[in-house]
């Protein structure tokens, strides 16, 4: 049985796992922190197109499980008036939209896969890697190795598998925005739970969505034009104190909101990758975030790594050389990917608009979504992708918007 090293046991990396197992394959995974580290990080969206490529494994109602339904989202001006109703998330083959813990996310697959027989090896931070005659070795920082097949770099945005592949490798790009986030416990409202609610302050994107607990968690993007040293960025009461600021012209709630916010954590600088010129060479091959980071403002990048996970299992299974397999997955995946990031970093420059283009923006988003509960068809192209387990992998699948 052909023996796979996947480096990161993030989102990609549990998923590419449990997958290559149904392929065939013998996996471990290799994580470079311990399980401690598994609370770090804020919410996320996973989108119907994510839900779809996890239903090939049987994980859809897993994951659906540790979150909560997400079936709607609503615009609001900068003044807090709705610029549209609640507008229905596509629903595309009844797979749904869910909002997920990432701590949740990551304890549920990685659970998951040990479930299944898949080991994990915690502390395990990969360092280098070399093709040695067929085979590929993996070394970590506490100086042991690892040999395989092949090596699968699921390693994030800083990946290192990417600099192994190729050490002249694109480095992530700052967008000019920050990520901030906070959960304000018990917030009471009328609203429609799960309902994604997006605010354009005059100078700040802000949205929050309300768990069905209560419990509120907004994130926010912040503008800093100019690239701060990450070291230099501090959460606390200050922090809250200048967000709160950014929007008290705004008339809107999300002031209050902030105000409202005990613990507010360190802001962390809002990047991405666009296009990397090499996604494999010698046996290694990167996936999700390590292949092509959409800003969180996309809303898709764990979305996009499961399906990345799923279509590598598939090219892999499938073709009759890893070498062969690697290029038929960059060739499936490489204008998908690079189009949703291009659509992120898109929605970071239309939140970012001065008060003309923004209220063109404005008219614009209220006209689309006229009528209430309309499909959202902006984003039908990211969230109708589908894959099917038992065909052929597709080229150029669901790639324009
Ligand atoms: C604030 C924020 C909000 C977001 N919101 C959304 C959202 O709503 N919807 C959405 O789809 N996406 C969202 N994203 C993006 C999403 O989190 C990523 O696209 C997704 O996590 C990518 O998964 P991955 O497995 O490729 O990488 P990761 O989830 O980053 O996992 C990488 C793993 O590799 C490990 N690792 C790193 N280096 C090494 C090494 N050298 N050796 C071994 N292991 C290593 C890391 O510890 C980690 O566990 C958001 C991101 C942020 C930051």
């Amino acid at each position: 049985m052909a023996r796979a090293l996947i480096i990161g046991g993030g989102i990609a990396g549990p998923v590419t796992a449990m997958a290559l197992q149904k392929a065939g394959f013998d996996t471990t995974i290799y994580e470079a922190y311990d399980r401690s580290a598994d609370g770090v990080g804020s919410f996320m969206n996973i989108a119907p197109n994510g839900l779809d490529a996890l239903a090939c494994l049987g994980l859809s109602d897993l994951v659906r499980g540790v979150g909560f339904d997400t079936p709607a989202m609503a615009f609001y001006r900068h003044d807090g008036r709705r610029l549209t109703g609640d507008i229905a998330f596509d629903r595309v083959r009844g797979t749904g939209n869910t909002t997920v813990e990432r701590s949740d996310l990551y304890i549920a697959l990685r659970t998951e896969a040990e479930r299944r027989g898949i080991p994990i090896e915690y502390g395990k931070r990969v360092t280098d890697a070399e093709r040695i005659g067929r085979t590929v070795v993996a070394t970590f920082a506490d100086g042991t190795r690892a040999e395989g097949d092949v090596l699968i770099g699921a390693d994030g945005l800083h990946s290192r598998v990417r600099d192994i592949i190729d050490p002249a490798a694109v480095k992530p790009r700052y967008v000019g925005v920050l990520n901030a986030w906070g959960y304000l416990p018990n917030h009471p409202t009328d609203e429609a739970p799960g309902v994604i609610r997006m605010f354009f302050g005059k100078k700040c994107f802000f949205m929050y969505t309300q768990a069905p607990s209560g419990e509120l968690r907004w994130y926010a993007n912040p503008v800093r034009a100019e690239r701060p040293d990450p070291k230099s960025l501090r959460g606390g009461p200050a922090w809250r104190d200048e967000m709160a600021s950014m929007f008290e012209r705004d008339r809107s709630p999300v002031a209050d909101i902030i105000r409202a916010t005990q613990d507010i954590p360190a802001p962390f600088l809002n990047c991405d990758l666009p296009s990397l010129a090499r996604w494999h060479h010698d046996g290694m091959v990167v996936i999700g975030d390590a292949a092509h980071a959409a800003s969180p403002t996309s809303g898709s990048g764990a979305s996009i790594a499961m399906e990345d996970a799923v279509v590598l299992a598939k090219c892999l299974r499938d073709q009759p050389t890893v070498e062969k397999a690697f290029r038929a997955f960059e060739a499936a995946r490489r204008a998908r990917v690079e189009a949703v990031v291009a659509q992120g970093k898109r929605n970071i420059e239309g939140n970012l608009l001065g008060s003309f283009r923004g209220a063109m923006r404005d008219y614009f988003i209220a006209r689309t979504y006229k009528k209430p509960q309309t499909d959202g068809k902006r984003t039908l192209w990211m969230h109708e992708h589908h894959i099917d387990w038992e065909g052929p992998v597709t080229v150029g699948a669901a790639t324009a918007a």
